[in-house]
């Protein structure tokens, strides 16, 4: 476990934000910490999970965004919710483009682009396994790894995409700087995160589901997140609440198991169509509000000036 500083500002204060532990994992009985900075508002886990043996134990084989072969009812619904995304991303590119996933997992995300005519694609997964299964799958480019691991040219992507991907990162400021110089002038980058400032951050506190203990390193306030860009280089074009309800069905699971109620929490999950029919009006009376739970922001690099410091 290893206590870090403020990834945007560098501060060594903290403020206790609220405490949590594993949800998915009830082995693991650590108590977890969510820091404030007070100085840029950035929330942050330290101490948190560091070493190699640390990080296999809080991402099983079991993982939930390593998809299995049976998961059809989930995959569909995935499809459906990955609509306007999609089309957002073909509005934005070209046959021709290059198109970068950080964090593509077992490459569902991937081979639906490459079915809408995209196929100048790379993915990069941390987890050897599902890389693996993205190639034998799908035949995607995808190696396993992260962006140090890799050499990839400066200007040489068009877009590049981090799914709910940069929460979980040790270093999102370099990382979005790195992507920036990777990115030509005026090519984008496209990334999903947990909305903290949103309706059910403020109503279900420390059982919300985009805390995720210990996973999710990260959270990122508005201000704080327009900050970050403008350190990294890239300019915000679009923010999108999403009106999927998976954050409300999380943190009704997570709120119902923490009362002890376990029997009803198994019940409240994103792969019961009752359920995500029962909290679909919910989805979209936040994502109408703009206070959605999940959020994507459209970056771009700028294409003259603001280059990446
Ligand atoms: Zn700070």
């Amino acid at each position: 476990m290893r206590t870090i500083t403020c990834n945007l500002c560098g501060s060594l204060d903290q403020r206790l934000l609220c405490t949590g532990y594993d949800r998915d994992n009830p082995q693991n009985r650590r108590t977890y910490s969510l820091q404030q900075c007070p100085g840029c508002g950035l929330v942050y886990l330290s101490p948190r999970p560091d070493t190699p043996e640390e990080l296999a134990e809080i991402y099983p084989p079991t993982y939930d965004s390593y998809m299995g072969e049976r998961q059809r009812f989930l995959l569909w619904m995935r499809r459906i919710a990955w609509r306007p995304e999609l089309r957002e991303i073909l509005a934005r590119t070209t046959p021709d483009s290059a198109i970068l996933e950080l964090g593509s997992a077992t490459g569902e995300f991937l081979a639906e682009l490459r079915r809408r005519g995209r196929s100048r694609l790379l993915g990069l997964e941390l987890s050897a396994e599902a890389a693996r299964i993205a190639r034998e799958r799908h035949g995607l480019d995808v190696r396993a790894g992260q962006l140090d691991d890799v050499t990839l040219s400066a200007n040489s992507f068009d877009m590049v995409l981090l799914r709910h991907v940069l929460e979980h990162l040790p270093d999102p400021r370099e990382t979005l700087t790195s992507i920036a110089r990777l990115l030509r002038p005026g090519g984008y980058c496209i990334f999903t995160i947990p909305n903290i400032d949103s309706h059910t951050a403020r109503i279900f506190g420390r059982d919300w589901y985009g805390y995720q203990f210990p996973r999710h390193f990260y959270l990122f306030p508005r201000h704080t997140l327009h900050r970050l860009l403008d350190v990294a280089g890239l300019r915000v074009e679009r923010v999108v609440h999403q009106a999927t309800p998976n954050v409300w069905i999380g943190s009704a699971r997570f709120w119902l198991a923490a009362r002890g109620h376990t029997a009803l929490a198994r019940f409240v999950r994103y792969h019961n169509p009752l359920v995500v029919a029962a909290f679909a009006p919910l989805g979209f009376i936040s994502a109408l509000m703009r206070s959605s739970g999940v959020i994507r922001v459209i970056t771009r690099r700028p294409v003259c000036g603001g280059s990446p410091q």
